[in-house]
């Protein structure tokens, strides 16, 4: 009688075993060389959903992988600890967020820890604690140190009935207090920023990098780099000493087209360019767009609409008078706050001109254009017209001549811009990282020496639902006195945001104890880079980005030697449930608790990686978990039913059998090998299934040598070792083998047993033998022409210059041209 296959009971009992023997504990004075796997880390918002488990089984995977490959694997876990909704949790429930957040670390260590992952515990990073946030504080005042972090005023959302600054999150759709329903404004404050455009051009590279495409391209357009022309059109205002408009356009060969000028509702010259007749609306339009987010100004799905504010500029070019308008698509914040509207080519400004009737002026000309009006903007390229000196050019040439000209004249200048601005750091939370500054009347900024640190959060503070930091009112965290001077000084009462905290976690790891600097120098230097980093491609611009540039600005102080924290980036896709995103409202959220409870965390793991490939996530399914419960019972009791060669088997059958088995076993272990390094969890466990399948039947048969069937049934359990730790270790111990499987070495191909048997096939032409080939014996009909190319050299030369009517193929044997 074979033991049922019990899955709770050896996975809590194997997962004690490995914590007791320190299974995974890593070390750096290890011979083997280094492997970094990281897998991002999770907020600490409470329970653990699938996925979770969808991130970080199949990362564990890899990495355990990469363990039997003979690599010193690092693969640690931690906790993104401060933010908005422990705060929340705080005011809604009463409820310190400092108890909230730990409670949730500990209910999410316990799920972490079912999953029988090879986190190194003792490596554990929790950025809300005052060891870990010390170190995010004194790399703020590096930062500070380097010129690299400074402050200026930036809009906050404000709510002038409750008299607080809102986050993003509380103004309520159409930009209204989540509070009071009070119209939300915008309101400019004094903010802490990192200087993070110093690197744009650097972050454009990706120098060493394996990254998918998708993901720079996201990264490129969000940097936004542009080659262009800063263009001049002349102000003649008497009420104000401003003399130009600056505006930066891509398409200087487009600027005698120019029909109206766009401002930014909140660019300074309009109040005083507005005249009288105008002003009413001007300021209605203005308060309306102060109360929309960046977001939805930008946003492509708003029709553009706009107000003229009765003042002109003057298009040197031509010499014409502009109208000027304001539109809140165009920001203040993004190049000079101003646009030159080119209705006849721009898609924008074609709907902004036909919506307020204002001219469209063609430039350049599409092919065969013979003055009629546009149907649409014309963006392709063409030839200049209406540009009287320019005109005939093409639009590219235009582009340089344009521009020289406008040099020339000191009417402008070729520049690049980019849509990347400087990271706005500063939070009005408590449950943040104190940015360690003092304000001192007569020293002005001082920075609080590195001694002082860490600026402790106080533990008594008090959660109101003001919006505002509870630092602000708490009297004993405020008041404090100058470093420099020693008179009373009040502290920064905005912490740090927690994409600072998530910048350089993955340095922690490497030294998660150490209290003299933020890492261990020597210790950093053998583990970075992170040799794969993985996790949700929502992330492919803050945090990606801000971790790139924190890693950049370090090295620039040598405090590291690298320029790129993450060598290789992947990207996993999501998992849905009944054909939506999982969400607590819908009530479609997969809990993988439960899943565990009834088949096992073995289960869950294969499955999430059988159901799709992981970049693209997939549909689960609970009828298919069940299929994949029942392969891993199929092999329980493949292994443990025992195998006893027949007796009396033909040695010409057992041998074509010991072949085949020693073939199909080494064909797999390249399949399983070569896509775990591509990360195409799927098809490697179907080659595992197939696998499977084929050794029932030859246990069935039972023809092969015992010992040819204990080494497939050997690697077999070690090729599964990563993906089912659990029933592995379990079946290596039952079928007598050394603890543990995940200390053995990962199975080898052999090339020469790889290759498939060969066969002789005859090639006739009109029924006449004219050669024979040797081909693999699993050759199919579509492999068929490419090999008589290459290898039937002779009946080539009998087809030659002939018609072939028809190819016949009998499968194994032979190929027939019936030939004219
Ligand atoms: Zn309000
Ligand atoms: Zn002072």
């Amino acid at each position: 009688m074979i033991a049922k296959y019990n899955p709770q009971e050896i996975e809590k009992k194997w997962q004690k075993r490995w914590e007791e023997d320190r299974l995974y504990e890593v070390r750096e004075d290890d011979p083997r060389p280094k492997w970094y796997d990281l897998t991002m880390f999770p907020y600490t918002s409470g329970d653990l959903h699938i996925g979770h488990w969808y991130a970080m089984a199949p990362s564990d995977v890899h990495a355990r992988f990469k363990r039997m490959q003979g690599y010193n694997v690092l693969h640690p876990m931690g906790f993104d600890a401060f933010g908005l909704p422990a705060e929340n949790a705080a005011i809604q429930r009463g409820i310190h967020p400092f108890i909230w957040t730990i409670q949730n670390v500990e209910n999410m260590r316990r799920q972490l820890r079912s999953i029988g992952a090879i986190y190194d515990w003792s490596r554990e990073v929790v950025s809300c604690l005052p060891e870990y946030y010390k170190w995010t504080e004194w790399f703020f005042l590096k930062l500070y140190e380097a010129g690299l972090a400074y402050r200026a005023k930036a809009p906050v959302n404000w709510c002038p009935h409750c008299q607080v600054v809102l986050a993003n999150e509380q103004v309520l759709s159409g930009g209204f207090c989540w509070r009071c329903g009070a119209a939300v404004t915008r309101r400019d404050l004094e903010q802490w920023f990192f200087r993070i455009t110093k690197y744009a051009d650097e972050l454009l590279e990706y120098k060493d990098t394996v990254w998918s495409e998708r993901i720079k391209t996201m990264q490129r357009n969000w940097i936004g780099k542009s080659q262009g022309t800063e263009i001049s059109f002349a102000l003649d205002h008497s009420g104000t000493k401003e003399k130009e408009i600056r505006v930066f356009t891509t398409r200087p060969d487009t600027t005698f087209g120019v029909t109206f000028m766009v401002l930014a509702p909140e660019h300074p010259l309009v109040a005083v360019l507005t005249s009288p007749d105008r002003r009413a609306e001007v300021e209605d339009y203005v308060a309306k767009s102060r109360r929309l987010s960046e977001i939805e100004r930008l946003s492509s799905e708003k029709e553009k609409d706009g107000v003229f504010i009765g003042a002109y500029c003057i298009n040197r070019l031509n010499e014409e008078k502009v109208p000027i308008w304001i539109a809140d698509y165009v920001l203040l914040s993004y190049g000079t706050g101003a646009v030159m509207g080119v209705p006849a080519h721009d898609e924008r400004d074609f709907a902004f001109a036909k919506k307020y009737n204002l001219p469209i002026r063609v430039v350049i000309a599409p092919a065969e254009w013979s003055g009629e009006e546009l149907e649409e903007a014309y963006i392709e390229p063409g030839i200049m017209v209406n540009s009287t000196q320019f005109n005939g050019l093409s639009n590219q040439q235009g582009i340089e001549a344009v521009s020289e000209f406008l040099e020339e004249k000191g009417w402008g200048k070729r520049t690049v811009t980019y849509r990347l601005r400087d990271w706005l750091i500063s939070r009005q939370r408590y449950w943040g990282a104190p940015i360690p500054m003092i304000y001192c009347d007569k020293c002005g900024i001082v920075p609080v020496p590195e001694e002082d640190l860490p600026v402790l959060l106080p533990e008594d503070a008090e959660f109101r639902p003001t919006g505002e930091s509870p630092l602000k009112y708490h009297e004993q965290f405020v008041n404090t006195t100058c470093p420099r001077c020693g008179t009373p000084a009040k502290r920064e009462t905005d912490t740090m945001d927690t994409f600072m905290c998530s910048s350089w976690y993955f340095l922690r790891y490497a030294s998660p104890n150490c209290d003299t600097a933020p890492f261990d120098a020597d210790k950093v230097k053998y583990w970075m880079p992170v040799d794969l980093y993985t996790g949700g491609a929502e992330h492919a611009v803050m945090h990606l980005l801000y971790s790139r540039f924190f890693i950049k600005a370090i090295r620039d102080m040598g405090l590291v030697d690298f320029d790129e924290p993450y060598h290789r980036m992947f990207n996993q896709g999501i998992i849905i449930a009944e054909k939506q995103k999982m969400s607590k409202s819908r009530g479609n959220v997969i809990t993988p608790d439960e899943y565990v409870a009834e088949v096992g965390a073995d289960a869950v793991r294969a499955y999430l990686m059988f159901l799709a490939p992981w970049e693209q996530g997939g549909e689960w399914n609970d009828s298919s978990i069940s299929g994949v419960s029942r392969w891993l019972n199929r092999v329980w009791h493949l292994v443990l039913g025992g195998y006893s060669q027949k007796e009396k088997t033909n040695p010409d059958v057992r041998q074509k059998a010991e072949r085949e088995l020693s073939r199909i076993t080494h064909q797999t272990i390249r399949k399983v090998t070569v896509d775990m390094e591509k990360l195409r969890f799927n098809t490697m466990i179907s080659s595992l299934m197939e696998l499977t399948n084929y050794l029932v039947k030859v246990k069935k048969t039972q023809v092969v040598a015992s010992s040819d069937w204990e080494e497939s049934i050997n690697t077999l359990l070690r090729l599964l070792a990563p993906t089912t730790p659990h029933l592995t270790e379990e079946l290596w111990k039952r079928t007598g083998r050394d603890y543990s499987i995940h200390n053995q070495g990962w199975p080898q191909w052999d090339e020469e047993l790889v290759r498939d048997e060969e066969i002789t096939l005859v090639v006739q032409v009109n029924g006449k033998l004219r050669d024979r080939i040797t081909v693999p014996a699993s050759i199919t009909e579509a492999e068929l022409p490419q090999l008589l190319l290459e290898r039937a050299k002779r009946a080539n030369a009998y087809l030659e210059g002939k018609k072939v009517l028809k190819r016949i193929y009998v499968p194994g044997r032979l190929v027939n041209f019936v030939v004219q």
